[in-house]
């Protein structure tokens, strides 16, 4: 808080009273510190998969360099390191555009079923991998929101290679999307899309900040899963620009549900 006071004078000049004033600061520190930990949360990414990269030419320049084993498996590394820089400079950019367009809202009449069932197309190759199947409710049907398709199929190809990536092996994916009548928080019809795995779930004490940028719950996991830390922040920030709400349940050793609730177009 920022207080002022100033004096208030008559017509002939002399002073007969004053104004006191209490300035709110607090929100411009919180969302000036916000951006200041983000750009060094960036650097510190950043840096990290570099100095490996920097370390691993000097190497390929001296003791690896006749040593052609040791060379393919330097530049295997150096090359998941520069695909790891990539994908985190496309997922900052895709933040930045969502959170640039929050405000205005998409007019596209999109059919949600439509495009659940082109992410499920499109992760198939990584869901054989994961050796994990996809069991859906719904998605055969038709359900249009005011969307924006392909913000709509990022959110969802965030939540359900999440799935894959924390959900164990050898499990199964439930996607179903229902209409409701009025929900209650929204207060208006709309769809309803749910998430659900079969994971060792999440502490409730993570839920809160999970949608934040770069919160990881276990950081050590999620770079090896090739995660940025940046999936749920975009996740959230699409919802918004729907106008809809997103919702987490979860239950360690059971599993996590994301719901996506939509205002029905
Ligand atoms: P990341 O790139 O690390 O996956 P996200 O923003 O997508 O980043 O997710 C943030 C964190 O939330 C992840 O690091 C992970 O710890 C946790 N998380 C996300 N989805 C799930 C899930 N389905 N089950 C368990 N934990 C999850």
């Amino acid at each position: 808080y920022r207080f002022r006071a100033r004096p208030i004078e008559d017509g002939s000049g002399q002073k007969c009273g004053a104004v006191l004033s209490f300035e709110d600061h607090s929100r411009v520190e919180e969302s000036e510190n916000i951006r200041r930990d983000f750009v060094a949360n960036i650097s510190h990414e950043l840096r990290t998969p570099l100095t490996g990269l920097t370390g691993f030419i000097e190497t390929l320049r001296t003791t690896a360099r006749d040593d052609p084993a040791a060379r393919d498996r330097f530049l295997e590394i150096m090359e998941a390191e520069a695909r790891r820089m990539g994908r985190l400079v496309s997922d900052l950019m895709s933040l930045s555009r969502v959170e640039a367009d929050e405000r205005v809202r998409p007019r596209d009449l999109v059919d949600v079923c439509a495009v659940l069932r082109s992410v499920v197309a499109t992760l198939e190759g990584k869901l054989a991998e994961a050796d994990v199947s996809v069991e859906t409710a719904g998605i055969d049907k038709s359900h249009q929101v005011l969307g924006d398709r392909d913000q709509l199929i990022q959110l969802f190809l965030n939540l359900i290679e999440n799935a894959i990536k924390y959900g164990s092996a050898g499990r199964v994916i439930h996607l179903s999307v229902v209409a409701v009548a009025r929900d209650h928080t929204l207060r208006c019809p709309a769809v309803r899309i749910d998430v659900r795995d079969e994971g060792p779930g999440i502490d409730p004490l993570h839920l809160p900040r999970l949608t934040e940028r770069f919160y990881r719950i276990d950081d050590h996991r999620s770079r090896e899963m090739g995660g940025t830390g940046l999936g749920l922040a975009i996740v959230k920030h699409i919802v918004n620009r729907h106008r809809g709400r997103l919702k987490i349940n979860s239950k360690q050793g059971v599993g996590t549900t994301f719901s996506v609730i939509i205002p029905a177009g």
